[in-house]
């Protein structure tokens, strides 16, 4: 029987965390999970209901019969609608910290994201999947980068998908949702006792992602 492995990698807001497990997983031939995506489909059903993304009544009503799918493509859906561009705008993003602090919301999607690892071996982000999602996971890493470092990386992000926004406000939106984060009460964002920290500032991509790899040959002797 072939071992499912799970790699976990935390850190805060825009570190660079979705890009890095994505090569990962495509250098491994695993599974990437973005769990971001999955709070920001929540946050974008709960504002297209019309209904108030800060009232916690309110917005799990949105919880019943919700689908998420997290396609091989990147592509994200919500109910079967294809979500993939309106849940990185800053509505969303503006937003998506006060859903990720509700404990019904989490619970829901850490069964999702429970049952999807279970079935295979994947590279999963977020903030808590060290800590709470995947505690027995194979190798867990906490990416972190400078807040300047994280702000310029988003924003260039942003220009190159047309997403309209200024330095200022990207900044304001990093600090806001690390705050917000890591003082909730349920799976805050922490560095797990076990996992790896990787300041990634002065990091390509290219190095994060083969220092990444390295660990996993060390932990689980898995090459890509
Ligand atoms: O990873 P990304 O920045 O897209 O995540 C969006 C938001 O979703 C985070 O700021 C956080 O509030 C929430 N989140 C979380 N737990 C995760 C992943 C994301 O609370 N595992």
């Amino acid at each position: 029987m072939s071992v499912n492995y799970k790699i976990a990698i935390d850190g805060p807001a825009a570190a660079g965390k979705s890009t890095v497990a994505k090569r990962v997983a495509k250098a491994l031939n695993y599974t990437y999970i973005d769990t971001g995506a999955m709070y920001r489909a929540v946050t974008y059903a709960v504002i297209k209901a019309g209904l108030d993304p800060q009232n916690e009544e309110q917005s799990i009503t949105v919880l019943p019969g919700m689908s998420i799918d997290l396609l091989e493509d990147d592509t994200v859906l919500c109910n079967g609608e294809d979500v993939t561009a309106v849940i990185r705008t800053p509505l969303v993003s503006g937003n998506v910290s006060y859903i990720a602090a509700m404990k019904p919301i989490r619970l829901a999607l850490v069964d999702m994201q429970r049952e999807l690892a279970n079935k295979r071996s994947v590279v999963m982000d977020g903030r808590d999947i060290g800590t709470y999602v995947l505690p027995n996971a194979e190798v867990k890493i906490f990416q972190i980068a400078s807040v300047e470092c994280r702000a310029k990386r988003r924003y260039d992000e942003n220009v190159l998908k047309g997403i309209p926004t200024s330095m200022e406000d990207v900044i304001e939106d990093v600090k806001k949702r690390d705050y917000i984060d890591s003082h909730r009460d349920f799976a805050p964002l922490r560095q797990a006792d076990d996992a790896i920290p990787l300041d990634t500032s002065d990091m390509t991509i290219e190095e994060v992602v083969d220092a990444i790899l390295k660990i996993v040959e060390e932990k689980t002797g898995v090459k890509a």
